[in-house]
């Protein structure tokens, strides 16, 4: 027998590679410009390269289970103790982790109205029941009342929010928090803080503010502005206790020796991710310019991605259809009951692609 509750999540299904669909509409796959994944358009870190050359004969070896030396460089960066710690493949495999400790089919979790799909989907898992705020917006008037309500066993704060690109203020952010109960762990994704951080120091979190709490944790990723999606690296940061609980459930050499490699590369090379920052903050305004040219909305973006938004005259899921004819992949927000797209920042080659193949969509 398997377990009804997972009935409940839609089969996590990729479907054929984008550069294969396209090539029905006759587009080669090099002339593809993908825009929705939020992946770092620029790459990654030319180190990074060399760390994985450098690491190719080592493949017959298991990778350092402790992940000494990763730990130690992430330690430096964020000032905090290597006890506080937790790698896994992707931020991805620490929600899975919090979900196990925390939730079974008694549990709740609370989450804004539209945000990172997987905390649900790790929660459906567990049985646990789905609380959602009536804003997408992480607004203390929305969830202090419901934490007070429905005490949920895990609170998910992600800022800046992904798909819509809002974040939410320190203020905010911190009244939040300090209104937890003691028994309710708070998650505070910071996927994309990087950008929001660069972008108004009124919103920036530091890992090391989130171990003044007892019952909150920080997870953070390599895949967005440290250009490393497909490697699968991201960390969690929280009190030794919490960290103790989840690292139970990981699976013994969860990250690969190239992985390893290239994430300490990447983690050292803080001038690369200067430059994918600047480069963003000089093509995000474009993106921006040309929805108040085209008559449509746009949420404030503190990622490296902005949401478009449509009124009833424009269909963003026709939108996204016909970009796609064009070779432009963006992501259709659509499913999450929005009429809406959320557009990667790319290079600039790769918006004047984008900027042109709207044109054509919109006439
Ligand atoms: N959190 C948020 C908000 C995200 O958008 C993503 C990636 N889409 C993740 C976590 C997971 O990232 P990864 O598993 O690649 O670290």
């Amino acid at each position: 027998k398997f377990n009804k509750t997972l009935d409940k999540i839609k089969t996590y299904e990729a479907g054929k590679p984008i550069e294969l669909v396209v090539r029905e509409f006759g587009i080669e796959p090099d002339q593809v410009v993908k825009l929705a994944s939020n992946e770092n358009p620029l790459g990654t870190s030319p180190k990074v390269a060399e760390a994985i050359r450098a690491n190719a004969d080592k493949a017959h070896l298991y990778p350092d289970d402790s992940m000494f030396e990763l730990k130690a460089s992430l330690s430096r960066r964020f000032g905090v103790p290597e006890e506080s710690l937790i790698i896994g493949a992707g931020s991805d495999q620490i929600l899975e982790f919090i979900s196990r400790a925390k939730l079974n089919e008694e549990s709740s979790v609370l989450m804004s109205r539209v945000t990172f799909a997987m905390y649900s989907i790790y929660a459906l898992q567990q049985g646990a029941r789905i609380l959602r705020t009536e804003d997408y917006r992480h607004r203390p008037d929305e969830f202090i009342p419901m934490m007070q309500a429905h005490r949920p066993d895990v609170v998910f704060l992600c800022t800046p929010n992904n798909p819509t690109g809002d974040a939410t203020s320190r203020e905010d952010l911190f009244a939040i928090i300090e209104a937890a109960d003691p028994e309710t762990l708070v998650v505070v994704d910071g996927a994309y803080m990087e950008y929001a951080a660069a972008k108004d120091p009124a919103y920036r979190i530091d890992p090391a503010e989130i171990l003044r709490y007892p019952n909150a944790v920080y997870l953070g990723t390599f895949s967005k502005a440290y250009g490393l999606g497909g490697m699968r690296v991201g960390y969690g940061i929280a009190r030794p206790e919490i960290i103790q609980a989840l690292m139970k459930l990981r699976p013994p050499f969860n990250i690969t020796t190239l992985s390893l490699a290239a994430a300490i590369a990447a983690n050292e090379d803080e001038a690369f991710v200067q430059k994918s920052l600047q480069i963003h903050r000089q093509e995000l305004p474009r993106y921006e310019a040309y929805a108040r040219e085209r008559g449509f909305e746009y949420i404030e973006s503190y990622t490296n991605f902005i949401t478009w938004l449509f009124d009833e005259e424009r269909n963003s899921s026709e939108i996204a259809d016909a970009l796609l004819r064009r070779g432009v992949i963006v992501r259709d927000l659509a499913s999450y009951g929005m009429n809406a797209l959320r557009i990667t920042i790319g290079t600039p080659e790769q918006n004047d692609r984008l900027f042109s193949a709207m044109d054509e969509v919109l006439g």
